[in-house]
């Protein structure tokens, strides 16, 4: 498009270093954060390092090393967190609550004896910027200590 303008992108900003994230490792193709809303204790996202608003966007390399990458962090993301299952969750465009539009997978931890936990995470969201310095230390030592464990599994 001549003369469009790219709007300002959180994650495009993360990926280039100028905003700050609570990073768990990073691949080829993707950067592993804390989610600074977190819909529950230990909710992680994956984000693709092209900006591309729609998984059908990402190449197959990129879309294969995001799921696998999952499929890697899971397993060992219920174990840290002491969860008994996981969300794996795109918003694939704005109807479907996408609210920014650069391809993210949210991992987000569930515990069968809170089921209400994720509907209270997302009532309390627009909240959250409430403490943020604070929870954004907290997110720094669980990223710290599930990238820790990932190293582990991973020997
Ligand atoms: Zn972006």
């Amino acid at each position: 498009m001549v003369g469009a303008v790219k709007l300002k992108c959180i994650f495009c900003d993360v990926l280039s270093n100028k905003q700050p994230a609570s990073v768990v490792l990073e691949t080829e193709h993707c950067l592993v954060i804390a989610d600074l809303f977190p819909l529950t204790a230990g909710h992680i996202l994956l984000v693709s390092k092209t900006h591309q608003e729609k998984l059908t966007e990402l190449s197959e390399i990129e879309m294969a090393d995001l799921f696998l990458t999952a499929r890697k962090i899971a397993p060992v993301l219920q174990a840290v967190t002491g969860a008994d299952a996981c969300h794996w969750l795109v918003n694939d465009g704005k109807a479907a609550w996408q609210h920014v539009p650069h391809v993210h997978l949210h991992l987000i931890p569930r515990y069968k004896n809170r089921p209400l936990q994720l509907l209270l995470g997302i009532l309390t969201r627009p909240f959250m910027w409430l403490g943020l310095a604070q929870r954004r230390r907290r997110l720094d030592d669980f990223t710290h200590q599930l990238a820790e464990a990932i190293k582990e599994t991973s020997v």
